[in-house]
């Protein structure tokens, strides 16, 4: 405790941005993460408002042993971006963006949120893809790979990551790229925030400006889910789909009789042209008579809607898959319907096209091959029920498993070495402790999905 006195004063004197610590009136809200279940208390939250603090704040955690979490958008599932007691270093304020039309490039502060940026490079008809939610940080979605609305037709988020500046353990701020520190330009490119802190990054922009998308919902039975996916995975790759299958929730914006029903949610962008954008997406229309059916021409942009606070408590399991057919279709169905949680949503991204066209050893995002993605996200009301959850969510993605053994690291949960390895297969895992070892050997870095300096 008088350490951690002695640090928040220590903070104070030297960080241009703001220091927030216990008994601040900001605290609280400060502290507070994505996933409601997770209630930590920092001894000092640090608003960095440069790379200059980020060094000072990395060199004081080093020095006095402090735990540091770093924080971009909050959004990590597994509460990696909060710590009890210790440091956080929050680069909510770092939103610098600088858009560079002529070469559809731009450098961008870690502290963005997706939809910020999205929001700002629409006016110049740019976009780079990032996931599905606006409120998500660009800082921690790309590290850990990022898919999204564009995955089939560009790739990754990582995949049109170009340079980045970052502060590593020693606290000095190293440039990243192809020419730059290789290997790690390599290992940041999926292996999350194991290597330092990343102030800024440089991305590739694509002329995406109106697109043909948003959402359709359909009566999710065993036949739809199934024809629906192997839909997806036959169109053409300027298509890219995000189904969330549930039980209707009470909404009044759904007919009473559909409530606790099966239903496919899905939404479906097109970046194309919009007359072939329309015969992509008519077979989806065709698999039944849709509930809602929103699909439009529309601002990529738009495609975010706009984000409310929201804090749910949630257990998140993720699994690559080879298929989603009528059997799988019903596994998910049966244990929807006896989710131990408020609700479970089953979530599925079809994958392939631009993100499958890149070596498997090329970043160290390595699921090249997987051909779908499925998470499971179960919501729940009291944070004591965890172990319950946990467990139930877990037997159902394992029911879902078909032999690729792997998994996305973003979507992870505090689940425990093995699933970080499954993030890294094979020699992924090798070349990352090599690299850890070289650039954060103490591991100062470890409140993430850590890769130990030490690991075999
Ligand atoms: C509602 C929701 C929707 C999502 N949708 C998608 C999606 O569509 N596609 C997808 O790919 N993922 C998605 N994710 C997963 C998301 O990419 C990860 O949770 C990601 O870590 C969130 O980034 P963040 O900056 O918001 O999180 P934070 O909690 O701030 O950061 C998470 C971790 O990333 C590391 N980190 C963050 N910023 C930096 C930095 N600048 N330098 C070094 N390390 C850093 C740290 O280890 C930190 O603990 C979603 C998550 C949620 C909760």
């Amino acid at each position: 405790m008088i350490l951690e006195a002695h640090v928040v004063s220590e903070l104070q004197a030297c960080i241009n941005g703001r220091v927030i610590a216990p008994g601040d009136a900001a605290y609280d809200t400060a502290r507070a993460v994505f996933n409601g279940g997770i209630d930590l208390r920092p001894a000092a939250i640090v608003r960095a408002t440069d790379a200059a603090d980020v060094s000072r704040v990395v060199t004081l955690a080093r020095e006095t042993g402090l735990p540091l979490a770093i924080r971009s958008g909050g959004h990590s599932i597994a509460g990696h971006s909060v710590t009890e007691g210790g440091i956080v270093l929050d680069l909510s304020q770092m939103r610098a963006l600088h858009i560079n039309a002529g070469q559809r490039t731009a450098w961008a502060e870690t502290g963005l949120t997706a939809g910020a940026y999205t929001n700002a490079a629409a006016a110049y008809g740019l976009a780079t893809g990032f996931g599905d939610t606006a409120s998500v940080g660009i800082g921690g979605l790309t590290l850990g790979g990022g898919i999204g609305y564009l995955v089939r037709k560009h790739g990754l988020t990582i995949d049109d990551l170009l340079a980045a500046e970052i502060v590593t353990a020693d606290g000095r701020l190293l440039r990243a790229d192809a020419e730059s520190h290789p290997d790690l330009f390599w290992a940041i490119r999926g292996g999350g925030g194991n290597f330092g802190v990343v102030t800024r990054f440089q991305f590739r922009l694509h002329e995406i400006d109106t697109v043909l998308g948003g959402m359709l919902m359909l009566p999710a039975t065993p036949d739809v889910i199934a024809s629906f996916i192997a839909e997806a995975e036959a169109a053409p790759d300027e298509l890219s789909t995000i189904a969330n299958i549930m039980l209707a929730p009470p909404l009044p914006s759904l007919p009473e009789e559909l409530h606790g029903k099966p239903i496919l949610s899905a939404t479906l962008v097109y970046a194309g042209d919009i007359a072939s954008g329309e015969r992509a997406i008519t077979p989806f229309r065709r698999l039944a008579t849709p509930i809602a059916d929103m699909l439009r021409p529309m601002r990529y942009r738009d495609i975010y809607p706009a984000d409310e606070e929201y804090h749910p408590v949630i257990a998140a399991r993720t699994l690559f898959a080879e298929r989603v057919d009528r059997a799988t279709a019903r596994t998910i169905l049966d244990h929807l319907a006896a989710s131990t949680g408020l609700t479970t949503v089953a979530q599925i991204r079809v994958l392939g096209g631009a993100m499958a066209r890149v070596p498997a050893d090329a970043t160290a995002f390595a699921h090249r091959a997987s051909k779908i993605l499925i998470t499971l996200f179960t919501l729940y009301e009291r944070p004591e029920e965890r172990p319950a959850h946990e467990a139930w969510t877990t037997a159902f993605a394992a029911a879902l498993r078909q032999g690729d053994e792997g998994a996305y690291v973003n979507f992870l949960d505090d689940e425990g070495e093995a699933q970080v390895r499954a993030a890294y297969p094979g020699s992924t895992w090798s070349r990352l402790v090599a690299i850890k070892r070289r650039y954060d050997p103490a591991n100062l870095f470890r409140l993430n999905q850590n890769i130990a300096p030490d690991a075999l």
